[in-house]
């Protein structure tokens, strides 16, 4: 039976392959399945699957118009030899937690497990619904979707990709990364603003209907890579569930034992694919939601009221300093009892207030979620005693998570065994992360401080950190936020 997908904010529906050419609705609501599919198999079955497989019988549940051999051939040109290890996504034992590494695609940060698969699951439904037009991908980054997103559709024929990020707002890295960007259909520009402006600004450009023709007579089309995206939101269900798989395989549970997962959380993606994980019937219990400062969702899940009135904080794991997180829609629909009218009311509210107050009943939906944040000290700590304890070196993300779950085992005594989501390489950020390890590294120089990382966590460089030692600057174009419309208009030509 095919699933459908409709709007949080209207009767709008779509299959699989229409929801993930469109991104967004075009009342501006993010589509969601009609109701979430459960897994096919018996979670004993589970045991020992490899990643390809355990992505094929979640992905079919979600994107049902998909042919077997289309999706297949979809997994299998995203997980190859991208990932520099045949398991995806290795898990690492330390510290009283399973860290689910999830890092070791192309760009070494987690959204390269959507970001691979994601232009091949586009490529793929536009053939199917006879798209004619070039397909214009355009992203707002707070720095690590831009590179995987980047790098997911370089030269993939048919496409162009636009990157925005916040100028100054990114690891010194990451911007080395974009900046760098090969392939001629790749533009990159740096904003002079916040990442929430860089997104609103996107947004903008989406709800944009004269721009829309104008692009339509020219033989362009615009779709999106962000995490609104269900072919970026379905890809990401898949690594819960294959920790479940090796997590038996491995005989750390036993069959149809619970787990808690803890994700540092951003824009509610990570944690929203590992709830809809859960309702599949794998055996989570609790999810765990880890901020940083930009504490918007911890205050929520304390009072039940969304509130981005508040000081923007630039922290050490910049790609959750997060004030609107998109993707809490999807579940604020869902606790709305799949109201589409009530969520518009609040998303409405948080457009023109900048807040929104869910009820006492939406509220009592979300037990399953705990939340809490950590500060930057905290953070910068919890990397130190993980290292010094263990010699496991963790990014900054990561490590706010096991800040988090630190605090919740303190709060609730909870001993049910846990993944983290580790969602980005310490390569990745090595200068907040050696700091934290020693006030000393501070002198060295960014690729000094990659290889002496190299040496205290007795890790290989990886490749992507190797390649941008030596690239050349390809892309050094900044604009003002009023400014993003023009410069997206110029490298289409129009
Ligand atoms: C994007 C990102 C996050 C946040 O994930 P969301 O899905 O936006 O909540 C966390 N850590 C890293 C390294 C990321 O790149």
């Amino acid at each position: 039976m095919e699933l459908m997908y409709k709007s949080t904010r209207s009767n709008e529906t779509a299959t699989a392959s229409q929801a993930i050419l469109k991104g967004l609705a075009s009342d501006g609501g993010l589509f969601v399945p009609v109701t979430l599919p459960k897994l096919s198999v018996n979670i004993d079955e589970l045991k020992g699957m490899s990643y390809k497989e355990v992505a094929y019988i979640v992905m079919k549940e979600f994107l049902t118009d998909f042919t077997e051999e289309e999706l297949k051939n979809c997994i299998d040109k995203a997980y190859d030899e991208k990932f520099d290890t045949e398991e995806i996504a290795p898990i690492v034992k330390a510290d009283g937690a399973y860290y689910l590494e999830l890092f070791h695609g192309a760009t070494i940060a987690f959204k390269d497990m959507a970001l691979s698969i994601l232009p091949h699951l586009l490529t793929t439904s536009a053939k199917k619904n006879n798209v004619k037009n070039e397909i214009v991908i355009l992203t707002a980054t707070s720095g690590d979707t831009g590179k995987a997103a980047l790098a997911g559709f370089a030269d993939v024929e048919n496409t162009r990709i636009v990157v925005f990020y916040p100028k100054g707002g990114v690891s010194p890295i990451q911007e080395k990364q974009m900046v760098t960007q090969k392939g001629a259909n790749t533009h990159v520009v740096g904003i002079k603003g916040n990442f929430d402006q860089a997104q609103s600004g996107v947004k903008a450009i989406f709800g944009n209907k004269e721009l829309e023709k104008e692009l339509d007579a020219a033989g362009f089309q615009f779709s999106s890579a962000n995490s609104i995206n269900i072919g970026r939101l379905v890809p990401q269900v898949v690594y819960y569930v294959y920790s479940y798989a090796k997590l038996l395989a491995e005989g750390e549970i036993e069959n149809g034992e619970k787990i808690n997962v803890v994700v540092p959380t951003g824009n509610f993606g990570n944690i929203l694919a590992a709830y809809y994980a859960k309702n599949m019937g794998l055996p989570i219990d609790k999810l765990i939601c880890a901020s940083n400062d930009n504490k918007v969702l911890y205050d929520f899940f304390e009072t039940g009221s969304y509130d981005k009135n508040r000081d923007f904080i630039l922290t050490t794991s910049p790609s959750m300093d997060i004030l609107i997180s998109s993707n809490l829609e999807r579940l604020i629909y869902k606790i709305a009892g799949c109201d589409d009218v009530k969520n518009k009311e609040l998303m409405t509210a948080l457009t023109t207030e900048g807040k929104y107050e869910i009820t006492a009943d939406m509220k009592a939906e979300l037990k399953d979620f705990y939340g809490n944040y950590a500060t930057e000290s905290e953070t910068a700590d919890v990397i130190k005693s993980i290292y010094e304890d263990t010699g496991y070196v963790i990014d900054t993300h990561t490590a706010v998570a096991a800040k988090v779950y630190k605090k919740y085992k303190e709060a609730t005594g909870d001993t049910t065994k846990s993944v983290i989501a580790s969602t980005a390489s310490p390569f990745k950020f090595t200068r907040s992360v050696m700091n934290a390890i020693d006030a000393k590294y501070d002198a060295m120089g960014d690729f000094q401080l990659v290889d002496e990382l190299s040496k205290i966590g007795n890790v290989k460089v990886p490749k992507a950190i190797e390649e941008i030692r030596t690239a050349p600057v390809l892309h050094n174009t900044v604009v003002e936020v009023d400014e993003m419309t023009d410069a997206v208009k110029k490298f289409l030509g129009l």
